[in-house]
Parts: structure tokens; sequence; C-alpha cells
């Protein structure tokens, strides 16, 4: 063989595709996004055979058109047609995974079966699988593999190539003989517009009725025929025909199971299944839950990954860059508003970003573990339990999830949620949660304000949830988001060990990402923050106190003091956070002059009070968020209404709550100021009233 071709690599989340993919590539991949989203693409060279490349897909469960992910995985099979498919399947959940096997092979492609996971399958001993027979009845080669434990890649990589050299398409499964005559007849319509070895899926979409094949030019008289043709399968099956393929599908797994699959013990219980008795035990799930999250709070922002940021702080961006920077400065005679441009503006306000990477970096090390190890599946799971009970759809918690590292694909994935009203509340609730950038304010107030209490920042986590929860139980009793939620059906796979490739690749991502933010937007900001706080509307260079950053600060202060945090400082913070959060940390750093951490410690601990403090972390962590997630919200919800209501709810929602907290600490002290109080308390009265207030619930939908 010595011409290029591309073997995609496609298969169910969580199937080990990511851990194959880099055991086939090795270090020969090329990383980039999909056109359009931000769904990573990923693809190399086969490490025994440069001449093919390996397409690793976004993990799906189906190839209908619900989700980008979906709708990249079935526009590259159908369109870019690869030569063939590495299906990766997971043995220890086999019933699932060949649901989306079939619906490969219904693509026509030539497809060789991964079964991944064998060492687990051997330990769990709950059955085997007879690879043979179920390569004979499928008709395609099945491979048994680790990937994690490095099993069997060579025979499989031999598969490959052995296939390449002799491209051969394979028989799809066949399905009920009325299903079959029906999509036969449709495949005999439409004959004259497809390619033969697409025939089969144009049939199954066309008499799924799938959107997504509306391209197709069929003449009036060819559209009849399909439609009589569909409607006369409905009223022999006297079901909707999506439903009567997903059925064929199921029909066709299960006499496949029947004949491949060997239970050795039905009845005794994997060591998976007796960790989730207690884990998602009804009541010590959450309990279990908030001391998981206090432990990565506690290592990332308390211990580990505070060691690492001090050194930044004090060592790199306290001592040796701005001691280097001047000293060259200096030797260069440049001029004194330059050096402090350079010195007050950029260093010190990148520096004080900056400072923060390595609890970020701990934070995501925590969280990857976490998702890797199948520990966060349990929590979308029990989630869901506590979602369900108020109306809302478990499927929100993914996003919000995904947004604990940045909003923007958080929002971006509530494009899995059918229902058009969860979906939009889901879109105005998933960046309450902290992303790694509200996470430096998180790890500035927790440590300038309450350096003894290990519980102040996980609190900022549970606010969070509290919040969504809170505005789903009020959003839906309103008229906008009245529908009922749509059943979520998640299945938990299996506990791993954490595997030390894909945790280092997130966190490295993650980080990136980090850093990268910090040189560009973060940079820009504090040159613009540094000009703003150093000269006047005369454009002469004054003291801080006399710049027009503080005469703007000034008119919107009144606005944050029945907050605690009503002067110029915090107010510019603020709104600086609209373009990125960690602006809030750096333009406090510049608008206060301070010359280090500890001297920006100390002067935020003589301005603010700690439960100042603390509502400003409330506010910034509830209010709009930054412009990009806003960006997306209004791509997502496609009008600019829906974006408004959004922004604006999430900022009152924020300055209710971090009055409400901030009124209160000031009457449990004492320092009670009567329209203040009264403020809090219409705000508590508001919230309350939209939780318990009484409203007819939707109908559930039934679960079938
Ligand atoms: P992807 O979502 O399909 O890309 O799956 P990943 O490659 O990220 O794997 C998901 C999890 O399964 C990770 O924790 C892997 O370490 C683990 N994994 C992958 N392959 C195997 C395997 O052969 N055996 C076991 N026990 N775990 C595996």
């Amino acid at each position: 063989m010595n011409k290029q071709c591309t073997v995609a690599l496609a298969g169910n989340p969580n199937s080990g595709k990511t851990t194959l993919f880099n055991l086939l590539t090795g270090s020969h991949q090329h990383i980039g996004n999909w056109p359009g989203v931000t769904v990573e693409k990923k693809s190399g060279r086969l490490k025994n055979n440069p001449d093919i490349i390996i397409q690793d897909l976004p993990g799906t469960y189906s190839l209908s058109a619900y989700s980008p992910e979906e709708v990249i995985t079935r526009n590259f099979l159908i369109n870019d047609k690869p030569e063939q498919i590495i299906n990766v399947l997971d043995a220890t959940n086999i019933e699932r995974n060949l649901y989306f096997s079939l619906q490969l092979m219904e693509t026509g492609l030539p497809i060789i079966l991964a079964l991944n996971m064998l060492d687990l399958l051997v330990k769990q001993r709950q059955y085997r699988i007879d690879t043979k027979k179920l390569s004979y009845l499928l008709n395609v080669p099945v491979v048994s593999i680790s990937a994690l434990k490095k099993k069997n890649i060579n025979p499989l990589t031999r598969q490959v190539i052995a296939n390449t050299d002799q491209p051969k398409t394979y028989p799809h499964p066949v399905y009920d003989k009325r299903l079959e005559s029906a999509l036969s007849m449709i495949e005999e319509q439409i004959a004259n517009i497809i390619e033969a070895d697409q025939l089969r899926w144009y049939a199954i979409k066309l008499f799924e009725r799938d959107e997504a094949v509306g391209h197709l030019k069929l003449t009036a008289q060819q559209q009849t025929e399909i439609d009589n043709i569909i409607d006369t399968a409905e009223k022999l099956f006297n079901d909707d025909s999506d439903s009567i393929v997903v059925n064929a599908r199921y029909d066709y797994i299960e006499r496949i199971i029947n004949m491949c699959v060997v239970r050795t013990s039905d009845f005794s219980m994997s060591m998976s299944d007796r960790v989730d008795m207690v884990v998602t035990n009804r009541i010590l799930a959450l309990p279990i839950f908030i001391f998981v999250m206090w432990i990565v709070y506690f290592l990332s922002i308390q211990t580990i990954g505070t060691i690492g940021s001090d050194w930044v702080n004090d060592v790199l961006f306290g001592d040796f860059i701005p001691n280097s920077a001047n000293a060259i400065l200096t030797y260069l005679h440049v001029s004194v508003w330059l050096k402090s441009l350079i010195i007050d503006g950029i260093i010190n306000g990148i520096g004080s970003v900056l400072g923060f990477l390595p609890q970020i970096m701990m934070l995501f090390l925590c969280l990857s573990i976490l998702e890797d190890c199948g520990y966060m599946a349990r929590i979308a799971f029990v989630m869901d339990r506590i979602f369900h009970r108020f109306n809302l759809s478990g499927k929100s918690f993914i996003p919000m999830l995904i947004s604990t590292g940045c909003g923007v694909p958080g929002i971006m994935s509530t494009r899995t949620i059918e229902s058009k009203s969860d979906r939009r509340m889901t879109i105005m609730l998933t960046t309450f949660m902290p992303c790694s950038a509200k996470l430096t304010v998180i790890a500035l107030v927790s440590g300038t304000f309450f350096p003894e209490n290990s519980w102040v920042a996980p609190t900022s986590y549970f606010i969070s949830i509290l919040t969504v929860v809170g505005s789903g139980i009020f959003l839906k009793k309103t008229k906008l988001f009245s529908e009922p939620p749509t059943p979520f059906v998640m299945e938990l796979p299996a506990y791993h060990l954490p595997s030390i490739g894909n945790v280092s690749h997130s966190v490295w991502i993650k980080a990136h990402a980090f850093i990268k933010k910090a040189g560009t937007i973060i940079f820009a900001s504090c040159v613009a923050i540094w000009f703003l706080s150093n000269f006047n509307f005369q454009f002469q260079m004054v003291e801080q106190n006399d710049s027009i950053l503080r005469d703007i600060g000034m008119v919107i202060a009144p606005i944050f003091a029945p907050l605690g945090f009503g002067d110029w400082h915090a107010t510019v913070a603020v709104i600086a956070g609209l373009i990125a959060k960690e602006n809030c940390v750096s333009t406090l750093n510049i608008t206060f002059g301070s010359s280090s951490t500890a001297s920006f410690m100390s002067t935020l601990r003589q301005t603010y009070s700690p439960m100042a403090g603390y509502s400003f972390l409330v506010f910034n962590l509830l209010c709009a968020p930054c412009f990009a997630a806003i960006g997306a919200m209004y791509k997502e919800f496609g009008d600019a209404l829906w974006t408004w209501r959004a922004v604006i709810y999430q900022t009152v929602v924020a300055y209710m709550c971090a009055l409400s907290i901030f009124q209160v600490s000031e009457i449990i002290q004492g320092n009670v100021s009567v329209y203040f109080v009264t403020l809090s308390f219409i705000a508590i009265g508001l919230m309350l009233y939209g939780i318990f207030i009484k409203r007819e619930r939707p109908q559930q939908l039934e679960l079938y």
C-alpha cells in the first residue's frame, strides 16, 4: 500500500478511544477544533504505518443529529467517507456499545470492532464474550484489546493494515422482515440519486424522518411514495417510524448477545457496584460529595497548590521578574511612566493572576482524577435525583460540570438537551458555577480574609449549586419555563484507575488556556487599567486617587455600598471582571498600587472587612459572566432578548445573594444600617417567595 488513507476512530464516550488513539499514534498527533465548534479534533499517523491517518471522532451514543458531537461524527462518516472505521467498544457495557456499532455498520463503511477493557471484563468475571462468534454473526473483524494494559494492540494494527490493503465493505445487520421490506422499497426510490454503498444509510434516515437528510432532492412523487411506505410500516407496527428502527436494533442486539455472551455469574456483585452502594446512597451521597469537594479545595487552595502559588507570587513575580525588569529598564534609561506601566501595570497585574496557576492546576488535577475514575458520572447521577425532585432535568448538570473549567464550552454543551425550555434554563444557570477564572477570586478572598478556614473556598462551589437549584425551582414556576423536564437516562461506567496520560493531558489543556488568556486579554486589560488609573481626564499623569478610573468608579460605587464594598477599587474590579473574571484580581492589585503580594493582601484586609470580601466573592461568582460567555449565550439562545434576560437575571440574583449574606453578617456583628437591612430583608423575602410560592406543577412525562 502506498497511498494515504484515513481510518476513523469512533465509539461511545469513555469507551477508551483516547487511550487507544494515543497508543496507535504515539506522539504523531495533531490537535485542533472541528470547524465552528469547540469540540476537539485530533488526528495522527499510525505508528507502524505513517500512510494511515487515524482520525479521532467525538465520543457519542448515536448518529442522530442532536448534539454537535453527533453531527460531527455523522458528517465525517457520510461526507468524508473514511476508508474504514475502528469502533472502540467498552466490553463491560456491551449492549449499549453495540447499539452504536450497528449504526456505524449502517453507514456501509468497512469496520473493525475493537472490544476494549478486556482486563476489566476478565476481572469482573460477570460474563465472557465469544469474539469469534460475534465476528461471525456480525460479519466484521472483532479484536479484543485492553488499551490501558496495551494488550492485543498489534493484532488490531495488523487487522487495520490488512483491511486497508484489501478494502472491503461488510453486509449490514438485517432487521425485522417487515422493516427490511420497507427499507428496500425506499432504497428503490432513491437508487438513482444515492451511491450504492450509502443506500442503506439514507433509506434508514428517510424512514426515521430524520431532518438531516432534508437536503436530498427528491421529486414530489418519490416523496409521496416514501411517505406511503412509512405510513404503512407505522400502521403495521403500530409505532412511530423512528421507534420501529430503535426496537429493531435492540432486538438484533438481544439475539447477538444471547448467542455470544456467556454469563458466568448473574448474581454476584462487582466491586464497582459495591462502591456505588455507598457513593450513590440516598443519604450518604451528598455528605460524601461535600467532603470530596472539601478535600479538592483543601489540596488546591489551602495546601499543595498554595505552596506553588506562594513561590510564583513571592519569588517569581514578587522578586525575580520585577527586580530584573527594574534593573534592565533603569539601565536603558526608560522614562518613569513607561517603567511604572511595565512594572506596576503589566508585571504586577499579570503576576497577580498567574500566581494562581499552581492552585488552578492542582484543582484541575483533582477534578480530572475524579472524572477519569468515574466519580463525576456518579455525581451527575446523584444530582439528577435531586434535580428531578424539583422538576428539573438531570441533563442540566453535565454542562454545569463542564462549566467548572470554562463557561463557554459549558454553554455550548447544552445542545444535548432536547427540551427547549430546559435548554434555555440551563444556559441561563450554567455560568453560576465557579470557572477557572473565578477561582482566582475565590483563592484571593479565602487566602486574604480567611487563611485559617478551609471551608470558605468550597462554600463557593456549594453556593453556586444552591443558586442553580433555587433558580431552577423558581424559574420552573414561571410561564417561560413551565414545560415538564425530559427523562434523563444514564449508565454508570465501572470505576477505573485514572490514567496518567488522560489526566495530565486535561490539566495541560486547561493550564495552557489560562496562560494564553493571561498573555492576551489580561495583558491588554492591565495596560488599559493602568492608564485609566494613572491619568486624569486632561491626560496628565496623576495619583490613583485623582485618576479617570477613580472618577468613573465613584459614580457607580454607591450601588455596591449595601454589599460592603462600595468603593471605587472594588467597583472597577467588578466591571473589569466582565472582560475576564481574572481582571477582578489584577484590577484590585493595580488600583491599590501594591508592590508585593503580602502588601496587596494587607491593604485589602485594611480596606474591607472579611465579610465584605466574601460578599465581593459571591457577587462575582454569580453575576453576569465574562463577555466570551455572554457571546456564547447569545449564540445558543439565538436572540438578544433571551441574552438580556439571562444577564439581568444573573446580576440581580448575585446582588440579592451578596446583599443578604453581607447584611445578615452585619446584623450578627451589631452594625445595623436601617436602609440596607430593609433592602436585604426585601431581597431575602423575594428569594423565599420565589422558591416557596406554590404553583401547579407541570405534568411529568411518562417514563417508559
Ligand atoms: P474516551 O472517552 O473514549 O476517550 O475514553 P478514555 O480513553 O478517556 O478512557 C476512559 C477511561 O477508561 C479512562 O479512565 C481510561 O484509563 C480507562 N480505560 C481505557 N481503556 C481501558 C482498558 O482497556 N482497561 C481499563 N481497565 N480501563 C481503560
